[in-house]
């Protein structure tokens, strides 16, 4: 059932819809108990900042390492015996991209030992001077920090020469969980909340936009969520430079943190996803659910609450499969526009950066 504005809202509805309030942390902790109106809400507010439109993008993953120094309690990709990828390996992903119609090339990987800035911008040089229009989403705020750490230059300089190399915009991952304390116990050697502020906020100076993110279902509480989703919140207001903010449920399988953490249900996701697109209302206009991590169709269930886009087709999916994600790797643009279509909205392929594809 989607609830429509046939019915009246409430006086505080109206404020959030006429963008003269943002939700504040109290008011949002009692919407999560409120899901009735907290869905109504966050579909009025998704309704209002994006239609009907729900979007995607046809990309591809280029994990070229799991080899990590790092030491993520929540993650099952890292491996002491893994691979690193040749530069013709890449480049080889990228042509099968390329023939699948990609835009946009997404490029992560593990922090592997002694890679310097060169390595990494070596990686963008080679795909930009073989496919010059393929957008590169590329590194993380921890790869970032890292390979600035190994080169022994500042997160700013490193952002301009991969800025240089061909990168298009960044990735918001590593954020997890932006509240130390969590941070301590999930992800002890990875950059700090206020390392991760300054390397996202120093790309958004520097004119790389990003994504934002959010792991969520592990040890964290509501409030940390709460924490988290604010935080990003307060940024937006500072750069403008979130393109996006993505949910990402935890993923239990094969990794230290599964045994300890919370397990959601599908009520309790759905009601994630609307809490962020009330919360970052009305900075952060797309909030994408991540159909890799739900399965496709609970992420279907998402556009009815508040989320209005679906990611992209991936081709390749390495962290979700590791951790026990039972989705294929692949979803094409034919099975994007059906599982759109059949709740109800209308499918758009999108540009990385929210252009539309004609
Ligand atoms: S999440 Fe990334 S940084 Fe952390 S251990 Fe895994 S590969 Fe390394």
């Amino acid at each position: 059932m989607i609830l429509s504005r046939e019915r009246e809202p409430l006086a505080f509805e109206d404020r959030l819809l006429s963008q003269d309030l943002w939700i504040d942390r109290v008011s949002l902790m009692a919407l999560w108990n409120e899901p009735v109106r907290l869905f109504r809400l966050a579909n009025l507010l998704r309704e209002e900042r994006c239609g009907e439109d729900v979007s995607f993008v046809v990309n591809r993953n280029v994990n070229f390492t799991n080899l990590c120094v790092g030491s993520c309690r929540f993650c099952a990709f890292r491996r002491s015996d893994g691979y690193l990828l040749s530069e013709e390996e890449i480049l080889d992903r990228v042509a099968a991209a390329e023939m699948f119609s990609a835009t946009e090339i997404c490029i992560q990987g593990g922090l592997a030992p002694g890679l310097v800035l060169e390595d990494y911008c070596r990686i963008l040089e080679s795909v930009k001077e073989n496919y010059p229009r393929m957008h590169l989403h590329a590194y993380s705020p921890m790869e970032v920090f890292y390979m600035s750490k190994n080169s022994g230059i500042t997160p700013a300089d490193s952002i301009r020469e991969l800025k240089r190399a061909g990168l298009g915009s960044m990735p918001g991952t590593a954020a997890e969980i932006l509240v130390d304390r969590v941070r301590k116990e999930i992800c002890p050697s990875k950059l700090t909340t206020s390392e991760w502020r300054d390397v996202i906020t120093t790309a958004h100076g520097l004119g790389v936009l990003t994504t934002s993110t959010m792991l969520y279902g592990h040890l964290e509480s509501l409030e940390d969520r709460i924490s988290h989703l604010l935080l990003l919140r307060e940024i937006q207001a500072e750069t403008g430079g979130f393109t996006e903010f993505v949910l990402l449920p935890f993923m239990s399988g094969n990794n230290d943190l599964g045994p300890w953490s919370q397990r959601m249900g599908h009520l309790e996701n759905l009601k994630m996803h609307a809490l962020a697109r009330v919360a970052l209302h009305p900075l952060i206009a797309n909030i994408q659910a991540s159909w890799v991590k739900l399965g496709r169709d609970l992420a279907g269930r998402t556009t009815l609450w508040g989320v209005n886009d679906l990611g992209g087709t991936l081709m390749e999916e390495n962290i979700s499969r590791t951790a026990g994600s039972v989705e294929t790797e692949c979803m094409t643009p034919g099975q994007f526009r059906d599982l759109i279509e059949r709740n109800g909205r209308v499918p758009v392929q999108r540009t990385t950066l929210y252009g539309r594809m004609r």
